[in-house]
This record gives structure tokens, C-alpha cells and sequence, in this order.
């Protein structure tokens, strides 16, 4: 198999995790629906409860306010349209956003405009792919019922300043919606450092299976369900929680805050510089995004002269994607990448590379050496 460099489309089930969770799967003793009054019950609810614990102990918030949804998406959805909703009836009908968010986001505010008559602005991005904090405030009007930011960006791994326009949006009384699907785990997160009022993640992005998420949502936050149904999540989301799958994500947010701890992001970081050093010696990339504010495992860069499409075909050594997985195989430049003024033929040959917990010193020497042939295979 290619060496995998794609850990921000996706991650490897971390084993720990998997052996977790695989006695709810199995168990009969430990196959109870969490809301049943009964032994079974109990088992599965202590199960979650615990759970639910240790993905509060990631981001710093209390069990109580992290909810379980099935994904990333469906959390922001929740947080997007569950906070729109409870706030238009005070004729709050506008939303904000940056130019640089994922489509779960984006979506969920063209929904809202589309069919519930929201107006949203979209906040533009400075070349590196950051949002300016003024610019986000600018934009906040009377009747903003919400502002929703992506945290670290999927593609660039720009980190955004929220810190800054969390504490001016809680002063103004403005709910704060923050997309953390790619930065929780990966770098410190914190809502209270935040000041945001609602934070989603993702299980499979931090060594979790696909299949499970949660959202964070700050005591006192009025937020309609999506899901109408029984009472769980605290009224929040009805459907019976996904235990097995909560078991593991629990387990794989203690780990991913033991690995902040231990310096893990240190370790990527000097593999990705690395990489960057010898893709510009070698083929004369230039760095997409921020230098530092930046995601330690994350490199987009762009190939002179060739799309990164053909590029990644030219190397089949490496498993890496031009930009989101969602956007895999169209020859287009990314949205992304042209929000912050690249010219279409520099953002076409962008190549995101992404590493990961497993990722080794020889399989950042292989890949250079891949990419660096490929292209000049390619080159005219
Ligand atoms: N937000 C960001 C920043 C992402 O990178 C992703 C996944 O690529 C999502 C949201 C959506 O995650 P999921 O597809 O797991 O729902």
C-alpha cells in the first residue's frame, strides 16, 4: 500500500479505541440500550456517561454540555440551524460566516438563507488563508443570530484567530458556532479559551471510527433539535446513542490529549518541515497558507507547472488528495485555495499532504523522493 498522507481526510482507527469498544459490540452484558431502567441499561448508560466525560476532558467543557451526533456534519447542522432556529423568533435572521468554511457549514447557512430567509455574509480571507478579526466583528449586525468559523482549515490548516473574536462576540451577546473537526486532537482546544458557545468534532479525525461526533453546547445555549424524537442528549437530539462508537471516541480523546502532552505535534511538525524543505529544493513549491499559525501536520503546497491531479497520479507511492476528499478527482481549482487570491493555474496544482501518529521518518524521505520525480516527469 502507498504511504499514507491523507490523516486530514481521515484517520486509522487507534487500537486502544477499537479494543474498547469492540465488548459493546459483542458482549451481551454490555448490548443494553442506555435508557433502559434495568442492568443492561445501566451498564451501556455508566458506558456513555464515561464517554462523554472524556471527550469534555478534551476541549475543557463539562460532560453535561457534549452531545453525541453521528458525525461532524451532523453536528455543525445542529449547531447552524439548532441556534437559527431558536433565534429567529427574536427576528435575529442573519448569519455570518468566513469564505474559507467546510461545506457542512457552508451548506447549512445556504440552506438557511435558501429556505428560511436568512441573509449570511461571507467574511473574506487574507492571502494567507486567515480571517481578520475585525473583518468577522464588522460584519456582526443587530439582528445576527449567529457567527460560524471553522477553527483550523481542512485544506491549508490555517488556524484561525478565534480566541479574539470569541471574547468581542460574547460582549456583544452574539452565539459562537466553532468547526474544531480538524484541530481537536491535533493541536490544544479549549472552548473557554475560545469564548465559543458551540464547538463540533469529529470522531474519524481523531483515531476514532467514522460513524460518530459530538457538539459541544455552552450551559444556558438555546438550540432547537434536528433530530425530534426522544428526550436524549439532554433534549437535544433524539436516537438511541451509538454506544460501541461514543466507547471509542471517548477512549481516543484521552488518547489524543496524552499525545499533545507528549509532544506528538512536535514530532509532526519536524516531518512536515521536512517534507516542505525538500519539495522546494527539489521541485520549487510554494506554501499554501500560514507559515506558523498553521496545523503541524498539514503542507499544502503548489507544483509549478502541473495540476495536482496528474501530480498524484504520477506518484501512486504516496496516498495524499489535492484538497478536501470531498473534492477528489475534479480538476477545479479549490475554493479554498482561490478565496485567497491564488491564480486558478497555481491553485490547480496544489497537493495537500497530511501526516499522522504513524506516520515515520522513511515514509516523509519516500514521498519527497516520489513527489520530486513525479514532477519533474510532468514538467515541460
Ligand atoms: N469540518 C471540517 C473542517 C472537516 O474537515 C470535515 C471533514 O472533512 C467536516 C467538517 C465534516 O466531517 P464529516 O464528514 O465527518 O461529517
Amino acid at each position: 500500500m502507498p504511504v499514507y498522507l491523507d490523516f486530514n481526510a481521515t484517520t486509522p482507527v487507534e487500537p486502544l479505541a477499537l479494543e474498547a469498544m469492540l465488548p459493546f459490540l459483542r458482549d451481551v452484558e454490555r448490548s443494553g440500550n442506555p435508557s433502559s431502567a434495568h442492568a443492561y441499561g445501566k451498564v451501556a448508560e455508566e458506558a456513555v456517561a464515561r464517554a462523554r466525560a472524556q471527550v469534555a476532558a478534551l476541549i475543557g467543557a463539562r460532560p453535561e454540555e457534549v452531545v453525541f451526533t453521528s458525525c461532524a456534519t451532523e453536528s455543525i447542522n445542529l449547531a447552524v440551524k439548532g441556534i437559527a432556529f431558536a433565534r429567529r423568533g427574536e427576528g435575529r435572521r442573519h448569519l455570518v460566516r468566513s469564505a474559507v468554511e467546510h461545506p457542512a457549514a457552508a451548506e447549512a447557512c445556504a440552506y438557511l438563507a435558501r429556505e428560511h430567509g436568512f441573509e449570511v455574509t461571507v467574511v473574506p480571507v487574507e492571502r494567507d488563508g486567515r480571517v481578520a478579526p475585525d473583518r468577522v466583528l464588522a460584519a456582526v449586525r443587530e439582528d445576527t443570530a449567529l457567527v460560524t468559523l471553522i477553527h483550523a482549515q481542512n485544506e491549508t490548516g490555517a488556524l484561525q484567530p478565534l480566541a479574539q473574536i470569541g471574547a468581542a462576540l460574547r460582549a456583544r451577546g452574539v452565539p459562537f458556532h466553532v468547526d474544531a473537526s480538524q484541530s481537536a486532537g491535533k493541536v490544544p482546544v479549549q472552548v473557554e479559551a475560545l469564548r465559543c458557545d458551540a464547538l463540533s468534532i469529529a470522531g474519524h479525525k481523531l483515531y476514532a471510527p467514522k460513524g460518530v461526533g459530538a457538539l459541544y453546547v455552552g450551559a444556558g445555549l438555546q438550540l432547537h433539535p434536528l433530530l425530534h424524537g426522544a428526550p436524549y442528549e439532554g433534549g437535544r437530539r433524539g436516537g438511541t446513542a451509538n454506544v460501541p462508537s461514543a466507547v471509542a471516541m471517548g477512549v481516543s480523546c484521552e488518547l489524543a490529549a496524552a499525545s499533545l502532552a507528549r509532544g506528538e505535534p512536535e514530532r509532526q511538525r519536524a516531518l512536515r518541515d521536512d517534507l516542505h524543505r525538500r519539495l522546494e529544493a527539489g521541485a520549487g513549491v510554494t506554501l499554501n497558507g500560514p507559515r506558523e499559525e498553521r496545523l503541524p501536520n498539514t503542507l499544502n503546497v503548489s507544483f509549478p507547472g502541473v495540476s495536482g491531479n496528474r501530480l498524484l497520479e504520477a506518484a501512486p507511492e504516496i496516498a495524499a488528495s489535492t484538497g478536501s476528499a470531498c473534492h477528489a478527482g475534479i480538476d477545479e481549482p479549490s475554493g479554498v485555495l482561490t478565496a485567497m487570491g491564488l491564480p486558478p493555474e497555481v491553485a490547480l496544482g496544489a497537493v495537500r499532504l497530511s501526516l499522522g501518529r504513524s506516520t515515520a521518518e522513511k515514509e516523509i524521505d519516500l514521498a519527497a523522493t516520489a513527489l520530486v520525480a513525479a514532477w519533474k516527469r510532468l514538467s515541460p
